[in-house]
């Protein structure tokens, strides 16, 4: 695979058990060393590519999560790492957790796994790069931005609409 530059990477923790971030930190040391491929871990969202990850997403994160992703410049890719970033995993029905990352800002990636293992992160992070050149192409030539956290917030909101009249109008018809 060619990829047109090397990505920088913000890793977010949610409400992970931190199992999911011991094998993000092993994926950077050097058994794993996904430096070499030039993937430079980042603190400021400013400066980030890819958006990985961990844990649910809980009522005091989730407008945490929506700052940093929208702080991120297009084009950004967003990885849910471990079970519970991809739909909440054993915390799922915690009366704080509402799902995965999903749930407030677009996934291009999902990678599970309790904990998820470095070579299932690598391999979610090289779909990443993937993806990623495929949305610079788009921006470049359309200007196709990524959604806000809001626009994906009224997106989501208008699905669970459709569904509930759907599910209203079986109910009706039966
Ligand atoms: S997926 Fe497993 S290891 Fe990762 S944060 Fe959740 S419980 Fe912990």
């Amino acid at each position: 695979m060619r990829v047109s530059k090397s990505p920088w990477l913000l890793h977010y923790d949610g409400s992970s058990c931190n199992g999911c971030d011991i094998e993000v930190l092993a994926s950077t040391a050097p058994r794993f060393d996904v430096e070499r491929f030039g993937i430079i871990n980042t603190g400021n969202p400013k400066h980030a590519d890819i958006l990985l990850c961990t844990g649910g997403v809980n009522s005091q994160n989730k407008d945490v999560i929506r700052q940093i992703y929208d702080q991120m410049p297009d084009p950004k890719v967003v990885l849910a790492c471990g079970i519970c970033a991809c739909d909440g995993g054993i915390f799922k029905d915690c009366y704080n957790i509402l799902g995965g990352t999903d749930k407030v800002i677009p996934v291009d990636v999902y990678v599970p796994g309790c904990a998820v293992r470095p070579e299932a992160l690598i391999d979610g992070v090289v779909k990443a790069l993937e993806i990623l050149d495929e949305k610079e192409r788009a921006f470049k030539k359309e200007g196709k931005r990524s959604l806000t956290s809001s626009e994906y917030k009224a997106l989501l909101e208008e699905k669970a609409g459709e569904s509930e009249t759907k599910e209203d109008t079986d109910a009706s018809e039966s």
